[in-house]
């Protein structure tokens, strides 16, 4: 080490507090970011802190882009740490960035996964299992979405896994299915429901088997189910199960690209789905697909999509479920049902504003204990040892919807353990105590003070106290009939209150899909093609209220199915020897009457069984004008978006005045500036006119064009099809009567598919 090296520290506020880490620095270089102490959520925080790193060492600057889904705590961290920095004195030498224009890149797969959840990587798994090439895309810097934020809980139904823990024939597929039908009051869709308990044995099993999974007895057997069931993962942590199922999935070679947020969907002409238009840092991503599975999660953080049901209950999910296909599904036109439904907890405590961390796990051990549930007015609300879901009726009950929760100094320790283990931080539980403003409220003291603090009738409280207590003695609840196994009396004069509220981390509404293939249906309740679902996404599997661990169920049954049904899809399509060449051409003049109309439409007749072709008009743009650059016009992005999905470009250009109409240049002048669609893009050029030059100087007016440096198209070379005498070129239907014009152009496109073709394998292996 040199004398000039440095252990430079500091602190940032993260998303949930402060961030404490140290710079190393040697010789005015940075070597490592270490973080001594945070409370952010491990799963993402673990994830995200290593590429954080690794840019700021790569780049040497803190002036590197944050990690997206996680922005507030990475960009925190680099403004902090840039300042410390250069207070120390340091004074970085930032490496230069090498080509950060944005590109537009076309990508293939087999199956394209959206969302990096349970549901998307199980999906993913089970496809590439069938022997697909599968893409995963994801918008956050890291996977796991909701799903990393949950305890691993499942139910294990119908697996060997669950055999061995609980042993055979004690519970079968179709006793969840009636459990789930009685505790969401028969509000689910049976036959979806019937989908997810004959395959989550089989699926529990599969992700065992391929990413090394030990699933355990899980800790907590709750009362909704009638037979004990649920399992977890030794850590009680899904951010293993997002580990060791992504690692195996990139294992038996699985591609993921995290950042990159799905906008739009490929479609061919036929409403048929053919891939995905992801968004990510400095590139715009085609990426082909022959089936996608829809796996991007739920949509509560999105406040404009919430219902009446959700008035009054704050969400505490991940603020990136924002139901994003709600939007890039567009016009396709698909039939949701329940969006508005909502998996209500009475558990959970604000980490923040309208953010609260679970505390289910906690709320039940302390209940387990003894504890009692009392509204503002001191009395008990609920028979404490039974379902959450009376918990949570009893407490929505409430005028004011709140209840506290009562325990003694012994019961304390063990939820105060608890509450550690699931992510809450020391400093955090004391400030619910210390800071009397901040909700939800935590209170300590005597029996008088917490009911002051907390603002409960403290007469009351202490007439339900004694009665409870004398319940206890004679081992019968005289209220509520509490089961005597959880009723023990408080002990010592300490008491805890702790605020209870309703609180959703889910939604429980979504698409509607095919129930045996789970194909996304369109509202005529025909499947769009090439196009599954699975996971949060989909609405119905466990009705208005799920079970404990039954979303976990469902998002591992549906991407299990999910993933095979979209793998037997892409083979269909690679038997059927479909080409997913897709072709855009454009009609190169606003003429309503136009020969070249004609050519290309003469064009799609040919090809078009053979490739999707698609004619695209120029006549709806405006003229381009660079003080409209700023607001790019609807049509323009449209085009633009076209453009940029096809594996190549047709432009049919008549010739105006030895050059190319001057809508043509417009329209490209369009395509240039914003943004830039043509880039890389093959251009297959054709012409007809009602002379004998058959548009040959305008052909070569815009090659020139199409090579300018904001177009860098990559036009076929020779192969010009240019076609004289247009008038009595075509029939009434726009078909060449011509045959040698006809064998041409067959021979002059062969070329230009094999031209794509080529420029496709240049691009991977570039
Ligand atoms: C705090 C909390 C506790 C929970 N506890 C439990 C429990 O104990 N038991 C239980 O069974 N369930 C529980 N759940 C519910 C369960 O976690 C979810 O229902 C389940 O994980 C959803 O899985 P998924 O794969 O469908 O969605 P997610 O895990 O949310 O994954 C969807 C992914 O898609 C990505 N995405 C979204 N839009 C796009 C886009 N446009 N482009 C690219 N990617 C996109 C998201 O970023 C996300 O990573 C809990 C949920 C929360 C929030």
């Amino acid at each position: 080490m040199s004398d000039e090296n440095k252990q430079i520290t500091g602190q940032a506020m993260g998303h949930n507090g402060i961030i404490s880490y140290e710079v190393d620095v040697d010789d005015n270089q940075v070597k490592d970011l270490k973080i001594l102490q945070h409370s952010e959520t491990s799963g993402i925080f673990n994830q995200v802190i290593d590429k954080l790193k690794q840019r700021i060492i790569d780049g040497q600057s803190f002036d590197v882009d944050a990690i997206s889904g996680a922005t507030v705590m990475t960009q925190a961290l680099l403004d902090s740490a840039k300042d410390a920095v250069a207070q120390a004195d340091v004074k970085l030498t930032p490496v230069p960035q090498t080509n950060t224009a944005h590109e537009t890149k076309t990508l293939k797969t087999d199956v394209l996964i959206i969302g990096g959840g349970e549901a998307g990587l199980v999906a993913g798994c089970r496809a590439l299992t069938l022997g697909q090439k599968v893409t995963l895309v994801e918008k956050n810097g890291y996977l796991g979405g909701a799903t990393i934020l949950n305890g691993s809980n499942v139910t294990g139904t119908g697996s060997n896994v669950a055999a061995k823990l609980f042993g055979r024939g004690t519970d079968s597929p179709d006793q969840l299915a009636q459990d789930v039908a009685r505790e969401s009051k028969h509000s689910n869709d049976p036959e979806l429901t019937d989908l997810m308990v004959h395959n989550i044995g089989p699926a529990i099993d599969f992700v065992s088997d391929f990413a090394g999974l030990a699933y355990q007895k899980a800790q907590t057997q709750t009362v909704e189910h009638s037979v004990e069931r649920q399992i977890e993962l030794p850590t009680a942590s899904s951010y293993e199960f997002i580990q060791k199922v992504s690692q195996a999935f990139t294992d038996h070679g699985g591609e993921i690209i995290l950042g990159a947020r799905v906008e739009q969907l490929i479609r061919n002409q036929k409403g048929e789905v053919n891939g995905a238009v992801a968004e990510a840092q400095n590139a715009t991503l085609n990426i082909k697909a022959r089936s996608v599975v829809l796996a991007a999660g739920g949509h509560g953080a999105n406040t404009k999509m919430r219902g009446a049901e959700s008035k009054g209950i704050d969400y505490y999910g991940p603020m990136t479920s924002t139901g994003d296909a709600y939007s890039f599904n567009g016009d396709l036109n698909l039939k949701t049902r329940n969006l508005d439904w909502y998996k209500v907890y009475p558990h959970g405590v604000e980490v923040e504003p309208g953010i609260a961390k679970l505390t289910t796990y906690a709320s039940k051990k302390a209940t387990d204990m003894g504890a009692i549930y009392v509204n503002t007015q001191g009395n008990r609300i609920v028979d404490e040892s039974s379902a959450y879901t009376n918990f949570r009726d009893a407490i929505l009950a409430q005028p004011d919807k709140v209840a506290f929760m009562l325990m003694d100094e012994r019961t304390w320790k063990q939820v105060y353990d608890l509450l550690i283990l699931h992510d809450f931080t020391a400093k955090e539980i004391k400030k619910f105590f210390d800071d009397k403003d901040k909700l939800p409220i935590f209170t300590k003291g005597s029996l008088t003070d917490v009911a002051q603090a907390a603002g409960v009738d403290p007469d009351q409280l202490a007439k339900t106290v004694a009665t409870y207590q004398a319940d206890v003695k004679a081992g019968k609840d005289s209220q509520f009939g509490r089961d005597a196994e959880y009723l023990h009396a408080y002990e010592g004069d300490t008491y805890y209150l702790v605020e209870q509220r309703g609180r959703f981390a889910t939604t429980l509404g979504g698409y509607v899909t095919d129930r045996k293939t789970l194909e996304l249906l369109d509202t005529q309740d025909q499947p769009v093609a090439n196009y599954y679902g699975a996971g949060e996404i989909i609405g119905g599997a466990n009705g208005h209220d799920s079970m404990p661990s039954m979303m976990n169920t469902w998002g591992i049954s549906s991407g299990y199915v999910a993933g095979a049904q979209a793998s037997q899809n892409a083979d269909q399509r690679k038997a059927a020897g479909d080409d997913d060449t897709s072709i855009v051409a454009l009609v190169g003049t606003n003429a309503s009457k136009s020969y070249n109309r004609k050519l290309l439409h003469s064009m799609q007749h040919l090809f078009g069984k053979e490739v999707d072709f698609e004619v695209c008009e120029i006549k709806d743009l405006p003229m381009f004008n660079e003080d409209l650059a700023a607001d790019e016009p609807a049509a323009v992005k449209a085009l633009a978006a076209k453009v940029a999905a096809a594996d190549g470009v047709v432009i049919g250009v008549p010739e105006y005045d030895h050059a190319v109409p001057a809508s043509l240049k417009s329209a490209l002048e369009w395509l240039s500036s914003v943004e830039h669609p043509f880039t890389d893009k093959a251009v297959m050029i054709v012409g007809t006119s009602l002379g004998i030059q058959g548009t040959v100087r305008a052909q070569m007016n815009l090659r020139q064009i199409l090579d300018a440096p904001g177009v860098n198209a990559k036009v076929l070379p020779g192969n010009e099809f240019m076609l004289p005498q247009a008038s009595n070129k075509f029939d009434d239907h726009d078909h060449l009567t011509d045959a040698n014009s006809e064998n041409f152009l067959k021979s002059c496109f062969d070329k230009f598919l094999a031209f794509i073709k080529q420029d496709d394998a240049d691009k991977v292996t570039a």
